[in-house]
């Protein structure tokens, strides 16, 4: 029987010493991060004082709600989902008999836990035994060619799967480098073609590569910037089209990746990606880089649109699934 690199097999660690803008500084064997660490900065800052608030107030009275409402707003949960949080709390409490802070603090928990878990799925929705495409989109500088690489690196590691990446940023030519050095990075194939080449090329190469050599998954790269925001969705549009007039029920994902950092500026991204294109998940990177987190509710609630994976540093093994449980739990964990 011919080598055939596709089998399954043990994940390999990324090599040593490899020097790419992404992973000077950082290990990139380093183990699964969990949420308690990534969200450090996160329960410092706006949450802990959101924390604070329930542990100093002795009353549930105007002022108290005024001041949630502001560090919710503030913590990059929206002024619309902030409403909705706000108003539907007052309601239990109401109903309950809820007096102090502290049983009002746990029914928050328990409210944003279900508001995440009615978006949808937070698991990826993958044919178990065959071939599975996962479309990748969202605009530059977010982290979606470092996601790539992680999602390919999580994969591995966790289902088995070895994944073969498609290039289909073909609008830079370093976006084309950069997946390949990843590609070397992850140990996994490459598709590629020129820079300037039709997107739909690529992905119907790698899609009949992935076919042939015998792949469980194709990562598809796609473009985050083109002259204008029709373009970029019309572009995305017949990238989408090409996979699945190739491969029925492709794409199986259409993950868009934000950025945490940008807050509210994210839903805006995000408004657009889903709107024309689809998207059956988010990926939230840099969470391990803000102070407030609180767009992981906005996302969820005003997008309607779940939470798959959150990114949570540099490395190669800085991708979490998303559990709402966890980051919860991790939110207002108490140092
Ligand atoms: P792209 O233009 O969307 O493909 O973005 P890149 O994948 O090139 O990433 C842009 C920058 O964000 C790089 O410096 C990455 O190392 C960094 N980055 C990506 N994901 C994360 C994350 O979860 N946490 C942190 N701290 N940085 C990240």
């Amino acid at each position: 029987m011919s080598w055939n690199p596709f089998r399954r097999r043990a994940a390999q660690p990324p090599s040593e010493g490899t020097q790419d803008p992404a992973s000077a500084d950082v290990p990139a064997t380093a183990p699964d991060t969990d949420y308690g660490e990534a969200l450090a900065p996160t329960r410092g800052g706006l949450f802990g004082a959101i924390r604070q608030l329930f542990h100093d107030s002795r009353r549930l009275d105007a002022e108290f709600w005024e001041e949630l409402e502001e560090l919710l707003i503030a913590s990059d949960v929206g002024a619309m989902t902030t409403a909705r949080l706000t108003e539907t709390l007052q309601r239990t409490v109401r109903d309950q008999g809820i007096t102090d802070a502290g049983p009002a603090e746990d029914a928050l928990k328990a409210q944003l836990v279900q508001q995440l878990v009615s978006s949808g799925d937070a698991a990826l929705a993958l044919p178990p035994d065959d071939l599975a495409v996962i479309l990748v989109v969202g605009v530059n500088g977010v982290g979606k060619t470092t996601t790539i690489a992680k999602l390919a690196t999580w994969l591995q590691h966790h289902t088995g799967r070895q994944c073969l990446l498609a290039a289909g940023d073909t609008f830079r030519a370093g976006a084309i480098d950069q997946l390949k050095i990843w590609g070397e990075r992850t140990d996994c194939q490459v598709i590629a073609h020129q820079a300037g080449a039709d997107p739909g090329a690529v992905v119907f190469d790698a899609l009949a590569a992935a076919r042939s050599r015998g792949a469980d998954c194709v990562i598809v790269d796609t473009a985050g910037r083109l002259h204008t925001k029709v373009n970029l969705m019309a572009e995305l549009g017949k990238v989408r089209r090409t996979i699945s007039r190739q491969e029925t029920g492709a794409p199986h994902e259409t993950l868009l990746v934000l950025d945490a950092v940008t807050g509210q500026n994210a839903i805006l991204q995000a408004k657009a990606f889903t709107e024309t294109i689809g998207v059956t998940g988010v990926v939230l990177t840099k969470l391990d880089s803000t102070a407030k987190g609180g767009v992981v509710l906005a996302v969820s609630e005003e997008l309607g649109v779940p939470v798959k994976f959150v990114g949570t540093g540099e490395h190669l093994h800085a991708l979490a699934p998303f559990d709402p449980d966890r980051f919860v739990g991790a939110l207002f964990q108490r140092d």
